[in-house]
């Protein structure tokens, strides 16, 4: 354990009283927490609530959509195609997923990878099949683009899933970002991970997985190379992560890595539909494709507010404004009712 003691888990519990209409004196459980690698802060909040999924809402979205541009009649007609010097035929296919470029640049080289000819999936059928193919597309895509422009170096692979969570599009996709920019969290995930790097000589990653699986609280599983955890301060509600040992980028993945991957990501969105929730964001952060000692690819997953008619949205002032997440549970609780799902 003396080789992880470098991660540090500080929290704060904060007592907040007042007094209820009757008069009484009430005491509330407030605890802000302090992510390990990068300092930055998050709160669970006792009373937080937010809506379940309400499956009469999700009727008009199931409904076939004529217009819908990523449905098989249209997909090859109305998509974009690549540049002719990443791939000759324009689209990358696997299985059910095909990928193209997304016609808003949210990056140099942005894509859409759909995942099914299906306009609809429960969370239950994001199968592993269909996540692995999807994955594989993606890291093929970043392959083909990194070899003609090596300056795009800062990729990633990404889920909006319904509204609530910015998806545009209800027809199930990913997103896959590659730019000669890092996002901000990359950025300063690269800048930790390089000083951490530069004090200790191994991974904060590695580190993190061997400390969390050694206390147990907020450990869920190992399958394979992939370890299964959840965030000690979360960024979002419900918040999993994953960790891929010995892979630094997306172009590390082999197809077991990228196998346990798609199995773990398919039994959290299971849970995250046995728990009442529908829509979700997933980010899967590579490290530079330039220089990434001591970064390991790893995952975060949160849901979102349900699919309703007029929700309200769990980004308020303090996600958008003060970038501080505020959740209801705790992650070892989280940790706790997923291990069922692992088979632990
Ligand atoms: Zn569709």
């Amino acid at each position: 354990m003396k080789e992880t003691s470098t991660i540090a888990f500080h929290s704060d519990r904060v007592p907040a009283r007042f007094l209820l209409p009757d008069g009484s004196q009430t005491t509330k459980s407030l605890q802000v927490r302090f992510d390990p690698l990068l300092g930055t802060s998050s709160r669970i909040a006792e009373g937080v609530i937010l809506p379940k999924a309400d499956e009469q809402a999700l009727t008009p979205l199931q409904a076939a959509d004529a217009n819908c541009p990523f449905c098989p009649d249209r997909i090859s007609r109305v998509t974009p195609k690549m540049l002719r010097s990443i791939h000759k035929d324009g689209r990358l296919e696997r299985g059910e997923s095909v990928l193209f470029p997304n016609l808003v640049p949210y990056s140099q080289y942005a894509a859409v990878a759909v995942f099914s000819s299906r306009h609809w999936l429960p969370l239950n059928e994001f199968t592993p099949q269909r996540l692995s193919d999807s994955l594989s597309v993606a890291v093929e895509y970043v392959r083909r683009v990194h070899s003609v422009d090596p300056s795009a170096q800062h990729c990633s692979y990404n889920i909006n899933y319904l509204y609530p969570s910015g998806g545009s599009l209800p027809h199930p996709h990913a997103q896959v970002y590659l730019d000669r920019h890092p996002t901000t969290l990359m950025r300063l995930q690269a800048d930790a991970n390089s000083a951490y790097w530069t004090a200790h000589r191994r991974s904060y990653w590695e580190d993190l997985v061997k400390v969390e699986e050694a206390r147990g609280e907020r450990f869920i599983a190992r399958a394979g190379s992939t370890t299964w955890i959840t965030a000690f301060a979360p960024l979002g509600f419900n918040e999993v992560q994953a960790v891929v040992s010995g892979c630094e980028t997306l172009l590390d993945l082999t197809d077991e890595d990228l196998n346990a991957l798609s199995v773990g990501i398919s039994r959290v969105l299971r849970w995250y539909e046995s728990i009442g929730y529908n829509s979700f964001n997933l980010a899967l952060y590579s490290g530079s494709l330039k220089d990434s000692s001591g970064w390991r690819v790893h995952l975060s997953m949160i849901t979102r507010t349900a699919m309703l008619p007029y929700y309200r949205s769990d980004a308020m002032h303090l996600e958008r404004l003060h970038w501080e997440a505020t959740v209801d549970r705790l992650p070892e609780e989280i940790a706790a009712d997923l291990r069922d799902f692992f088979g632990g």
